[in-house]
């Protein structure tokens, strides 16, 4: 093979087209452990809770292999890579590749817990979790959802949806403590409780109680309470797949290094998205960024690398959306600055919980919150993604019209025309 992806999702597929762009010639095969076409894993929370059916589950249409001419090799994974022979090994079978990319996500992080291993508890990362889960759902009222992060809260809202008596357990004093600031993260609070979800912070998970049968009963928390539960959801967080990488011996930290065209420390093995480590252009920080966006991009400047033209990865920022029955919220970049070099705004309600903040740094955006006011998060995205001057008009950013007609007129144009 003249390329061989590992991973099926927004990496690979990014790459495949990447290769394509620059090759259309040259041999492809997709590998992946999972059995599914591709898919988005962001709607397995919607599948979940019945609001999205499995044909609307699929990234690329059916077609996507053959007009791609790609080979999928897809129900078996990947075991070793070896980085001198140019080969990988893959249900006992090597394959020869010219490029390879690594492209194989992130790890659900599950922390030793007594008595976990057993019937009815979930993780919540693949299809086939959602798919196990609904099915134990049918027969069950009472959920526990270990993580009051982005997984952890999307997989409540799939598990409210099925008419679940959910409750959440947070280690940290506020759910989604990685991705919202304070204020953000008590209306969201505010708002699970108001949907019935009874949300215990500052504990976590002992222990899974289970009945003679195995069947489970509840969770004991560290801090000594019992929750009543027939199925468990640990949701604590992903960390980056490392470990067929590491049968290549490829350079990492926290995910795998890549260069800025997203080689690795081994040559012709590329690597993109959740796996990765990447330059955070807001931070100035490398770290993992494990969003569905810049997976897409990191896998498509590979695969353009891999098919032999020259194109410079320069980083991207974080950015989270989590929409939980009628709270949408989205955080961009620096959301959490704190310090004398940053100018915050910000303005909420605690009626309509609406919230919105703003972060500038020497007259830039770098960060932003919203809280049930979403409609121009896109322009301000815009706007931090291209570091422009927002001097003539900060203080319009938290203003209700806020929108283009707030520009000066030149950055209008600019800004509409590109
Ligand atoms: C529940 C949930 C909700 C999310 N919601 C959002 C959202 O709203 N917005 C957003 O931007 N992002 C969201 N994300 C994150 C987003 O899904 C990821 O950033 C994105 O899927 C990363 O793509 P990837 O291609 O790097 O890896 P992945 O999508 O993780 O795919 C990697 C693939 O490689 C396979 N693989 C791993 N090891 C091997 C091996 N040895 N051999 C063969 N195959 C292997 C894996 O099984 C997997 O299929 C969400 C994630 C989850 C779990």
């Amino acid at each position: 093979m003249d390329y061989v992806i590992i991973g099926n999702s927004a990496a690979g597929i990014g790459a495949v087209e990447g290769i394509r762009q620059v090759d259309q010639t040259g041999s492809i095969a997709i590998i992946s452990d999972e059995p599914h076409h591709t898919y988005s894993r962001p709607l397995i929370s919607y599948y979940l809770g019945g609001k999205v059916e499995q044909h609307n589950m699929y990234f690329r249409p059916k077609t996507f292999y053959r007009d791609y001419d790609v080979e999928p090799m897809l129900g078996n994974p990947v075991t070793v890579i070896d980085a001198a022979g140019h080969t990988v090994t893959v249900a006992g079978k090597k394959i020869k590749y010219g490029k390879l990319l690594v492209a194989t996500g992130g790890s659900p992080f599950v922390p030793p817990i007594e008595n976990l291993a057993g019937s009815d508890v979930f993780t919540f990362t693949k299809w086939d979790d959602a798919k196990a889960l609904a099915k134990a759902a049918e027969k069950a009222e009472r959920a526990v959802v270990i993580g009051g992060g982005l997984i952890g809260l999307k997989a409540t809202e799939g598990l409210l949806n099925l008419g679940l008596n959910v409750t959440v357990v947070e280690l940290a004093d506020r759910v989604l403590s990685t991705i919202l600031d304070e204020k953000a993260s008590q209306i969201f609070g505010t708002h699970l409780k108001s949907l019935g979800v009874t949300l215990i912070t500052g504990d976590t998970a002992a222990a899974v109680n289970r009945d003679g049968e195995g069947s489970v009963t509840g969770v004991t928390l560290k801090g000594g309470n019992t929750v009543e539960a027939d199925v468990v959801v640990v949701a604590i967080g992903v960390v980056p797949n490392t470990v067929l990488a590491d049968t290549a011996k490829v350079k990492k930290e926290r995910g795998i290094i890549v260069d800025e065209h997203l080689m690795t420390s081994a040559k012709d093995i590329y690597a993109a998205g959740d796996c990765v480590e990447t330059f955070d252009i807001l931070r100035h920080i490398r770290r993992p960024q494990p969003i569905w966006p810049n997976a897409y991009e990191q896998g498509r400047t590979a695969g353009i690398n891999m098919a032999g033209q020259p194109l410079a990865y320069k980083g991207s920022f974080g950015m989270n959306s989590i929409e939980v029955k009628g709270l949408p919220t989205i955080t961009v970049g620096m959301y959490d600055a704190v310090g004398p070099e940053y100018e915050i705004l910000a303005k909420s309600d605690a009626e309509s919980l609406t919230y919105k903040k703003v972060i500038i740094h020497n007259d830039r955006l770098v960060g932003a919150v919203f809280v049930n006011d979403i409609d121009r998060a896109g322009i301000m995205t815009g706007l931090i993604k291209d570091q422009v001057n927002v001097k003539a008009f900060k203080h319009d950013l938290i203003s209700d019209n806020f929108g283009y007609a707030v520009f000066p007129e030149a950055l209008r144009k600019e800004r509409l025309s590109s």
